[in-house]
């Protein structure tokens, strides 16, 4: 029998090598790539399996199929790292994950752009972890218990080939309850110098802050980064809605395009006040200093289907993942059209409507159909200007990962 040889990640020595065998259809899943096991896929394991310790994967005929990280909690039971030959899991092998992301990502940005990301997690080889630079700060974020055995390890890492400053570290909301009692804690400044108020960095020439200590995300949403150019192509003199708007990203480059004004509608008192800074910072383009600025804080669904009669000549529609689970796919999708039907009796004639989703559980055919259909229904007369998919320091490598997608339309009356 065919071994996987590793030298690190058990975290306890003595034990066996944990073996797990899978069903036929996890093998062929697993063999085209795929990064995630199930738990109801495992059909045989030797014993118990430690959080974030190797595990090895066999097929039917006792080969080596692949190795990934295993975590007892979660139904995504193993995250595979490596399918092919046996390999070794050592230091070496992330160094040159981290080398590959980054040789993806050369030459994308040029130094109007200092905020990006470097590791987008299974689709770059790294299982629930990503690293995004902010400037000199990187934020390393993780999404699953399996990196706190090996946190040390990694933070060594990009400390020596990631030529920063300042690393900090993000937990997602699942993770707080399991990181007590670690020495590691989310927000915690791992490198540099402590932090007491948002990074700066810049984007297509624009500075924008980031919260990356408790912000959303790792402090930004970097991965609206191409619509958020798009929309700056298409603003001039318009006014524009901004619904969900978080700290301005949008609103700011629509100012940039010569937008006449921008309002922005968010829940958040605190995205609405970093919506605000982020015009501060962009006051010296001319543009961005004569457009009128507004901010709304409000509940988005309550504001549009509100007595208002005002109206914008741009409606950005970028709301949070409105169906976390499969569960509440349905709710989603009439929560969708709500927001847009409602959006597109906003509009002017000649408006457009930049609508996003971010729902991994509705596909991008769904909501492209939710936004026709609905502009379809209002009677007026619209033409499909684009659809866009994922930015390029974001690759979607599997269907799970293909989250964001969005829709331009154009009404001509
Ligand atoms: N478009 C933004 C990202 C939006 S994130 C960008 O490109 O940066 C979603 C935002 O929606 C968050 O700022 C959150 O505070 C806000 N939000 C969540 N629920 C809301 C609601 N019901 N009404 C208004 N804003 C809401």
């Amino acid at each position: 029998m065919e071994d996987g040889r590793v030298t690190r990640g058990s975290p306890k020595a003595g034990l066996p090598r944990l073996r797990l065998r899978v069903t036929p259809t996890a093998e062929w899943k697993l063999r085209s790539g795929h990064p995630w096991l199930y738990s109801d896929s495992i059909v045989e394991q030797n014993r118990h399996g430690l959080t974030g310790e190797l595990a090895v994967i066999y097929d039917r005929y006792d080969n080596f199929l692949g190795i990934g990280f295993y975590d007892p909690d979660s139904p995504i039971r193993v995250r595979v790292l490596h399918t092919g030959k046996p390999k070794e899991i050592d230091e070496a092998f992330w160094a040159s994950r981290l080398r590959v992301a980054l040789e993806h990502r050369a030459g994308l940005f040029d130094e109007d752009t200092n905020g990006y990301r470097i590791v987008h997690g299974e689709n770059d080889g790294w299982p629930g972890l990503v690293v995004d630079r902010y400037s000199t700060t990187l934020v390393v974020k993780i999404y699953s218990a399996i990196w706190f055995p090996r946190l040390s390890e990694i933070s060594e890492l990009f400390d020596r080939d990631l030529h920063s400053q300042r690393n900090v570290l993000r937990f997602s909301r699942n993770l707080q309850s399991a990181a007590r009692g670690s020495r590691f804690s989310d927000g915690q400044v791992l490198r540099g110098e402590p932090l007491s108020k948002p990074v700066v960095f810049k984007e297509s020439g624009l500075g924008f802050e980031a919260d990356v200590l408790q912000g959303q995300k790792t402090g930004f949403f970097l991965d609206q980064r191409e619509n958020r150019r798009a929309v700056e192509s298409l603003a001039r003199g318009r006014d524009v809605l901004n619904l969900f708007s978080f700290s301005g990203g949008f609103s700011v480059y629509a100012a940039r395009g010569g937008a006449t004004s921008v309002t922005d509608v968010d829940i958040s008192d605190h995205a609405l006040e970093s919506a605000k800074q982020n015009f501060h910072l962009n006051r010296a383009v001319p543009s961005v200093a004569s457009c009128r600025h507004l901010t709304v804080k409000a509940d988005a669904f309550e504001w549009i289907a509100g007595s208002s009669r005002s109206r914008f000549d741009l409606i950005v529609v970028d709301p949070p993942s409105l169906a976390k689970r499969e569960s509440e796919r349905e709710r989603a999708l009439n929560a969708y059209r709500g927001l847009l039907e409602q959006a597109v009796q906003r509009l002017r004639s000649d408006g457009i409507l930049v609508a996003s989703s971010c729902s991994a559980h509705v596909s991008a055919d769904e909501f492209y159909s939710i936004v026709r259909r609905t502009a379809q229904q209002s009677g007026r007369v619209f033409k499909e200007i684009q659809t866009t998919r994922h930015p390029p320091d974001h690759p979607a490598t599997f269907a799970e990962a293909n989250y964001l997608k969005t829709i331009y339309l154009g009404f001509s009356s």
